[in-house]
């Protein structure tokens, strides 16, 4: 492919992933972020199956298990604080992993990996980009302009490159909850154990250790899809505080946090649903274009199947169109299959009254059980299972074989 020059917007996961692999097969790539510096909040994420495999094959996946957040497994709660059901690391129903490290983490370990063979360029976007046969004219934030190769958009959500190419294409479909996160202090209530309470008027706290001294908190309650759209920080944190008084557990000591709080990220909780992922010379990557929620827990593994496939794909197209074309014939069933909830998820983890929370407190309650996990042990389902997600071709190796057949 004689397309080298490439520019990359979104400096967080599926960004730094794909700069990684295209540097590695010879592009030039530049990657710019909107931001003023990396953006490090955010709580635990999950790297395993596809996710640690890439972080393998990059050389970082040892140094992410050095960042580990400790936590040792998940805990029910109830409003009293008293433990209903637990789910040790080990257990197929835990959602702590093996490799759990914080986000921020994460999304440092990238930039280090990458920043002196990438050009970063902070505090930067495109306002305009213009397609021709030569390449695309991209035009900066900064007022500066610069012809392009290729242009991959990792911008997350709300991307603003996958409206200003795709215009209205791209679907939301909204899950009915909106979700914060922050970092607390830590309490003489935590521990090693990530603690989940549901509480009346439809919400779930989640209070995660971390591996800074500090703590990570989730609120996540049911929402209409407008509730909180547009809010100012300072909106966002009336808003919450409004939500979640009364409601007992820890939420007096949340409201504390949010009141004070500089690192605030609220949003409602939507997949991504584009047709295609690319448009001429413009492609799309993470969750800028599949986003399968943290209700999933598959953004680490999509942004960063997604961006080792692109890179991969480009790699051994004769043209950058058969390069895009293969991309997404190989991740979309991956998508697919990620976006697919449970039925009844997330609807039914969400009881609005004190009832409807007992109900599902017992329900835990006896998915904890002994008997259960023993009837779970007999059909193989108690344990985490390996298996492949998605295949990772090996592409240099596959590309260099393919070369010498030829
Ligand atoms: C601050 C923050 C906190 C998060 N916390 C959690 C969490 O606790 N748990 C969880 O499961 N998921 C969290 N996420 C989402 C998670 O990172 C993604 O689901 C997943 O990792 C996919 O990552 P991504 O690289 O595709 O997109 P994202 O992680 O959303 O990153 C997109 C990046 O693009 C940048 N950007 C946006 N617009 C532009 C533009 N026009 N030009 C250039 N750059 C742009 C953003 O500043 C951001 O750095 C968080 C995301 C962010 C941004």
């Amino acid at each position: 492919m004689k397309e080298k020059k490439i520019l990359i917007t979104g400096a967080s996961i599926a960004g730094p992933t794909l700069a990684y692999w295209l540097n590695h097969y010879g592009f030039e790539v530049t990657l710019v972020e909107r931001a003023p510096g990396l953006r490090l909040g955010g709580q635990n994420i999950d790297v395993k199956g596809p996710a640690q495999h890439v972080s393998h094959k990059m050389g970082i996946e040892e140094i992410i298990r050095s960042k580990n957040t400790t936590e040792t497994g998940l805990r029910f709660v109830n409003v009293e604080n008293k433990t209903i059901a637990e789910f040790p690391k080990e257990s197929a129903l835990s959602m702590t992993q093996e490799l759990e490290i914080l986000r921020g983490d994460l999304v440092q370990i990238l930039y280090d990996l990458t920043k002196d063979s990438v050009e970063y360029r902070f505090d930067e976007h495109i306002t305009a980009l213009t397609q021709t046969n030569e390449g695309v004219d991209v035009a900066f934030s900064s007022g500066e302009a610069e012809r392009f190769d290729l242009v991959v958009s990792a911008e997350g959500i709300g991307s603003h490159t996958r409206k200003l190419v795709f215009e209205n294409e791209a679907k939301f479909n909204y899950l009915g909850l909106y979700t914060a996160y922050l970092t607390v202090a830590k309490s003489d209530t935590d521990s090693d154990w990530a603690r989940w309470c549901n509480t009346k008027g439809g919400i779930v706290f989640l209070i995660r250790p971390d591996n800074y001294g500090s703590a990570r908190a989730s609120i996540t309650f049911t929402a209409e899809e407008d509730e909180y759209k547009g809010l100012s920080l300072e909106q966002q944190k009336a808003a919450l505080i409004k939500r979640i008084k009364g409601c007992g557990w820890e939420s007096e000591r949340l409201i504390k946090e949010i009141d004070q709080t500089k690192d605030l990220y609220f949003d409602r909780v939507s997949q991504v649903n584009l047709p295609r992922w690319s448009e001429g010379r413009v492609a799309i990557v993470g969750d800028a274009a599949y986003c399968a929620t943290p209700i999933a827990g598959k953004g680490t593994d999509l942004s960063m199947a997604g961006a080792y496939i692109l890179a991969g794909e480009l790699f051994c197209a004769k043209t950058y169109q058969d390069g895009f074309a293969a991309y997404e014939r190989k991740m979309r069933p991956y998508v697919q299959s990620c976006q697919k909830l449970p039925p009844g998820i997330p609807k039914l983890v969400y009881p609005q009254s004190k009832i409807g929370v007992k109900i599902l407190n017992s329900v835990v309650s006896l998915i904890a059980s002994r008997p259960v996990k023993w009837l779970m042990g007999l059909f193989g389902g108690e344990k985490k299972a390996v298996k492949e997600e998605i295949y990772l071709a090996d592409y240099g190796n596959e590309f260099a074989a393919e070369l010498k057949n030829w």
